[in-house]
């Protein structure tokens, strides 16, 4: 009985009429008793089912509230009103599920992203959410396509990990110790994870980059795509506690194979979602359109989402180094009339997102990748540049959103390697199984992670990270 469901998408989609079909879904909205806009999530466009005048019991009719799930048979037939080219005339109505109306939180009127974020278990029944997560879908699937079809292998990389070395972010613990005070000490008084499950101290993955450079090293092409953690206390729309990350690994790449990996990769996933999404970004963009509008003139952004993304897909990054974006940012007007909450002096210091976002939205007005970084700000695998100053890293800076991918050509030389290790009082015996690949067949090799949630917040154009994950952590959240 129920596989005979036909989606409302391939419905809206098809030309024919005049024929029997069955859909399932549920109730946007009941006008005049007679017409329900019904949806099934295929798409944002609900279908319109009309119920006739006097056709059903009154008894049936009142259950058709805002949320209930209905099974409907019926004529797909032409319409003749306005906004749909064709229509479900109903034959057969089933009820599988109420839903209160007046308990229903979500009622066909526009709510505020904020209260939707407290009902995230059904705001996933709202067109904005449900064109954010098809969009997350696709951009998902064109992830595993692009490196599928370049001959990449898929990595899974392990999410319990014992390594706390690399330094990428506040870990999260994992135990079975008692939190009771009971658990075994140590002489000077510190916890013995001898007795823990694992028989050591371990904690959820920040990066599977480590294990990822390993298989590089067998496989020449690898990536990983998965949860990573991070507790930091970072209470900002660009950070999540529990995040995705996609890290390529090749070997033989050097910074600049690395660069343009990551443009092209980029450019092909956005692309695939402009094309397997219209519908949604169409939809989308309109969102942002009218979020936009509500702000002050000089805060709106020139670009509408589909001309941003359209953009970014037609023309090359900017690239530069990170000692020439700090020139272009000290002798900035911003930076002279002291608007940067965080003064650029001099080479050395970190750029914060007030930095970047100057950079791309302002002064390049373009996706940016910095490169060669000072070594004292970045990672300690990342390959020291014959200026004995800088290291061979790569940031991609995103219009809206900052840094959207940290990557880096790795330091292949054991000795470099061991010499800056001890230099940032990194302990080489924790790190043995990383430092083999140094010691058996080590060659050149690069990789980047790019953050699985910017680039959604990016192609959606939503402001906040917590709407575009189905169920955001975040210091003091993890309901549902
Ligand atoms: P940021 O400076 O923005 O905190 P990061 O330097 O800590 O980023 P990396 O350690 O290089 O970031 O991580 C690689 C990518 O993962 C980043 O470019 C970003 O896209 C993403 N990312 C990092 N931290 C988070 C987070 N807390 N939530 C969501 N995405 C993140
Ligand atoms: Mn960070």
């Amino acid at each position: 009985m129920f596989n005979k469901r036909v989606k409302i998408k391939t419905l809206l989609a098809g030309d024919k009429t005049n024929f029997e079909a069955t859909v399932m879904g549920w109730v946007r909205t009941f006008r005049n008793n007679q017409f329900i806009a019904l949806n099934d999530g295929s798409t944002n466009n609900n279908l319109q089912v009309v119920t006739g005048l006097g056709l059903f019991d009154e008894k049936i009719l009142k259950r058709l509230t805002t949320g209930a799930c209905i099974k409907v048979t019926g004529e797909l037939v032409p319409s003749l009103g306005k906004g749909q080219k064709v229509e479900l005339k109903a034959t057969a109505i089933e009820i599988l599920g109420d839903s209160d109306a007046e308990k229903f939180p979500l009622q066909p009127k526009k709510h505020s992203l904020e209260f939707l974020r407290e009902i995230a278990h059904l705001r996933f029944r709202t067109n904005t959410f449900g064109a954010i997560f098809r969009v997350r879908h696709s951009l998902a699937f064109a992830i595993h396509k692009f490196f599928n079809d370049k001959g990449f292998v898929y990595l899974h990389t392990p999410i319990i990990t014992a390594s706390d070395a690399e330094g990428a972010g506040e870990m999260f613990r994992v135990t079975t110790l008692p939190l009771d005070g009971t658990a075994p000490k140590n002489e000077d008084g510190s916890i013995s994870f001898k007795d823990d499950f694992f028989g050591r101290s371990t904690n959820l993955t920040v990066s599977g980059q480590l294990e990822g450079e390993l298989a590089a090293m067998a496989f020449s092409d690898v990536y990983t795509f998965g949860p990573t953690f991070r507790a930091e206390n970072s209470n900002t729309t660009r950070h999540l506690a529990e995040f995705w990350m996609i890290e390529p690994e090749v070997a033989f790449n050097d910074l600049e194979d690395n660069m343009n990996l990551a443009e092209e990769f980029i450019r092909y996933v956005i692309k695939y979602a402009m094309e397997h999404n219209k519908e949604d970004l169409e939809f989308l963009a309109q969102r942002l359109t009218e979020e936009e509008n509500q702000k002050p003139q000089a805060e709106r952004s020139e670009m509408g989402l589909l001309d941003k993304l359209n953009f970014v897909v037609d023309n090359d990054f900017e690239r530069l180094t990170y000692t020439e974006a700090i020139e272009i940012l000290k002798e900035s007007n911003h930076n002279k009339k002291k608007k940067f909450q965080y003064l650029i002096e001099g080479w050395g210091v970190d750029l914060q997102s007030e930095h970047e976002r100057y950079l791309v939205e302002k002064h390049f007005k373009k996706p940016v990748i910095l490169t060669n970084y000072p070594k004292d700000i970045k990672s300690f695998y990342m390959r020291l540049n014959d200026d004995g100053k800088t290291v061979a890293a790569m940031d991609i800076l995103a219009p809206g959103i900052g840094e959207i991918v940290g990557g880096s050509q790795r330091e292949e030389r054991l000795d470099k390697l061991t010499a800056r290790m001890a230099e940032m009082h990194i302990p080489a015996e924790e790190l043995n199984w990383y430092l083999d690949t140094r010691r058996f067949g080590s060659c050149p090799h690069a990789g980047f992670g790019l953050g699985f949630e910017r680039l959604v917040q990016f192609v959606t154009g939503m402001g906040n990270i917590r709407d575009v994950i189905p169920f955001p952590r975040y210091p003091k959240s993890a309901e549902f």
